[in-house]
């Protein structure tokens, strides 16, 4: 069985900025993930408010944390974890699908991942035109007429960015005003060719048989499109901690201000728990706090 010191759950910019953090405090670390290492960071195009780093793309910040995580001798793993249990105070095992690992803490940044429409024609469409990541599939539709749906800051901003790769994208939203922070409603909003559909619904995702060829609405209109990005929140990756430590309604783990979870030596960070503001800076911030009550706690082990 290995050891560690501290183990951490998911390798996005929560687990690496926890990783790096515990590190370079001297403990063992191991940061497993399923993928690789970057979480949603490698889903973004390009960051601009991560400070210190006026514009960057997600997959460099995402490499340079691991690297950086790698630097202070934490160990990345691609393995995915099965389960996980507290067998006393300060011993936890976690079992992967490369074996077992006992660790003296553990820190879960699992993240978030995408949440579905629920509509006729998405799940069997998913690749025929349905896309979830606007920089893994926006290439695809150069020059055609694309719909987003959803109005929070991933909705906006991957509008913005597929407007300079489609003809013309609209951006579908449910209500009357969006969530998005105002500075890239003003953005979309200088974009000629974003229009956007207010106070209406995506019903249905059509397609000829072979790729989707529109979405319907529920005003009755009937949008031509060669693709519809579904941009509409995200649902936490927390069913394996279901049981272990307590989740609120929609399953985010439930955390104090230094990330503690409701089980003694197990700490949360980034997506995955519940905050009010999940950003790329918030998320390697919960991960530093994170690192640093992990540290205490085994301290006073
Ligand atoms: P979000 O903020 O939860 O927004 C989800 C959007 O989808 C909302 O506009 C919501 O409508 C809509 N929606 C939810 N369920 C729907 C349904 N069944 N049908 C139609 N519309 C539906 O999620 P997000 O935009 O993915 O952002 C997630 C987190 O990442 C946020 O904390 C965000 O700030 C952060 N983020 C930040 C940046 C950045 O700073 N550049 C970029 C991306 C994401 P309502 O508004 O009516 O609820």
């Amino acid at each position: 069985m290995d050891k560690t010191d501290i183990l951490v759950i998911g390798a996005g910019p929560a687990g690496l900025s926890a990783a790096s953090y515990a590190a370079r405090a001297g403990y063992s670390v191991t940061a497993i993930d399923q993928l690789s290492p970057g979480g949603q960071l490698l889903l973004i195009d390009e960051i601009e408010n991560y400070p210190g780093l006026p514009l960057t793309k997600g997959y460099k910040l995402a490499e340079d944390m691991e690297n950086q995580a790698v630097l202070f001798g934490a160990k990345v793993e691609y393995t995915a974890l099965s389960a996980i249990r507290k067998e006393g105070e300060g011993r936890f095992i976690a079992l992967t699908d490369s074996g077992e690992i006992e660790a003296k803490a553990v820190i879960i940044a699992t993240g978030a991942d995408h949440r579905h429409l629920g509509v006729k024609g998405e799940e069997e469409n998913q690749g025929k035109g349905v896309s979830y990541c606007a920089t893994c599939d926006g290439p695809f539709f150069k020059g055609k007429d694309v719909v987003v749906v959803g109005g929070g800051d991933t909705a906006l901003t991957d509008a913005i960015y597929l407007s300079k790769i489609a003809k013309s994208v609209t951006v579908v939203h449910r209500r009357n005003e969006f969530r998005a922070q105002k500075a890239l409603q003003d953005r979309l909003s200088s974009c000629a060719n974003i229009r956007t559909k207010l106070s209406c619904n995506v019903i249905e995702i059509l397609s000829d048989g072979k790729k989707v060829v529109g979405a319907k609405l529920d005003t009755g209109e009937t949008l031509d499109a060669d693709a519809v990005f579904v941009f509409v929140g995200i649902v936490p990756n927390s069913s394996l901690f279901s049981g272990f430590v307590d989740l609120d309604k929609n399953g985010f783990i439930i955390t104090n201000g230094r990330m503690e979870t409701s089980l003694e030596g197990v700490f949360a960070a980034g997506d995955v728990r519940t905050t009010p503001f999940r950003q790329v800076a918030t998320a390697a911030a919960d991960g530093a706090i994170a690192a640093h009550s992990a540290d205490e706690y085994i301290s006073n082990l």
